[in-house]
């Protein structure tokens, strides 16, 4: 080891969903939409003038937040945005998770927690799920640092009840709790309510699954003013300017088009049902997934094997190798009917010829 590797903030790097350079694959891997953003999307893409691009962006991003308070009818000031929710989320652990006790996160559960604490050097517990895979709000009613899940969860796609997340927050009114809902658009309750109520309630969303544009990278953080003033002033001291003005212009015709959202949402939520009957009839085990993925194993075919089978099949789904409990599940992210019959076509002429 040479001096200088002495100094070196080592970290295990968080490991994203591959994205395979080749066309023709059916990619359900990354929970990514299978349909176009908005219309006025592309229009805005199309007529953006590329002059604009000589001035810094607006770092508080405000036509954005303006947009998405219009749309969750709060505050201007109770919204931040950020590069995607990894960027608002890695804020967040840098700004309320800064004591020495350990924030608390499901033992399952979006895999980025756990590389965000070590890399910051936070301490955490990882509190396990039930058998389940739900997560127990009792669990988390003791000393802690600071408290985070996705609801629904990842890759359970679990989805937990307002009242129990109300029974969390209630609990632990000394620290920050931080409601990740990346999946919530796709049946579940949001806690956006809450934070109304409760002081110490942070909400994060992102436009990458429901609103189709993981590609631009935009996630928001809805909480009360002055955590929002926390957030902005660690941001500002880290990177004033992270959002882009063409990502920034994106952003506010997705958020106006509603009814496109609500449309193709609804049929993502349609095809998950209708793939859901087609695995359990196959013999799938799996969470009632209230997410745009179903986290499934077969009892009969270990998941690395199933998982081989598919790729060789050019049909890509994420597979966790940690912990052991879920060594056998595939996450399988809902595509288009067309992909889903594909998938489903494979897999049971697979499991026939693994009966023979
Ligand atoms: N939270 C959860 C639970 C996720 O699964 C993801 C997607 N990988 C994210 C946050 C981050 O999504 P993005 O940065 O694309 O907004």
């Amino acid at each position: 080891m040479k001096d200088w590797e002495k100094n070196v903030r080592t970290v295990v790097p968080y490991v994203p969903g591959e994205q395979p350079k080749e066309k023709n694959i059916m990619k359900l891997n990354t929970n990514e939409n299978p349909y176009p953003p908005a219309p006025g999307v592309a229009e805005v893409l199309e007529t953006f003038d590329a002059d604009r691009l000589r001035l810094y962006p607006d770092p508080l991003a405000a036509d954005l937040t303006d947009a998405l308070a219009d749309f969750y009818h709060v505050d201007r000031n109770q919204v931040f945005a950020g590069v995607g929710s990894d960027d608002v989320l890695a804020m967040i652990f840098l700004t309320f998770f800064n004591s020495r006790k350990p924030v608390l996160f499901p033992d399952i559960t979006y895999s980025f927690y756990d590389v965000w604490a070590e890399m910051l050097r936070i301490p955490y517990e990882q509190i396990p799920l039930d058998h389940d895979f739900f997560i127990i709000p009792e669990d988390y009613k003791k000393e802690n640092g600071g408290i985070i899940f996705p609801n629904p969860n990842a890759p359970t796609g679990r989805l937990m009840e307002l009242s129990q997340i109300e029974e969390i927050i209630q609990a632990n009114p000394g620290v920050m709790v931080v409601v990740d809902e990346a999946y919530i658009d796709f049946g579940g309750v949001s806690a956006l309510p809450l934070v109304d109520r409760y002081d110490n309630v942070i909400v994060v969303q992102t436009f990458s699954k429901s609103r189709s544009m993981a590609g631009s990278r935009i996630g928001y953080a809805i909480s009360n003013p002055c955590v929002i003033k926390y957030l902005n002033d660690v941001k500002y001291s880290f990177n004033s300017y992270t959002m882009d003005s063409v990502t920034i212009a994106l952003g506010v015709a997705a958020v106006k088009d509603k009814e496109y959202f609500e449309k193709t949402v609804q049929k993502i939520i349609q095809t998950r049902e209708w793939t859901k009957e087609q695995l359990r009839a196959l013999g799938f085990l799996f969470a009632d997934s209230q997410s745009n993925f179903i986290f499934a194993r077969h009892p009969k075919v270990p998941g690395p094997q199933l998982f081989q089978a598919l790729k060789e099949e050019k049909i890509f789904v994420r597979r966790f190798g940690k912990p052991e409990r879920i060594a056998d599940y595939l996450r399988i992210t809902i595509g288009t009917d067309e992909q889903m019959q594909k998938l489903v076509k494979f897999l049971k002429t697979y499991l026939m010829e693994q009966e023979t």
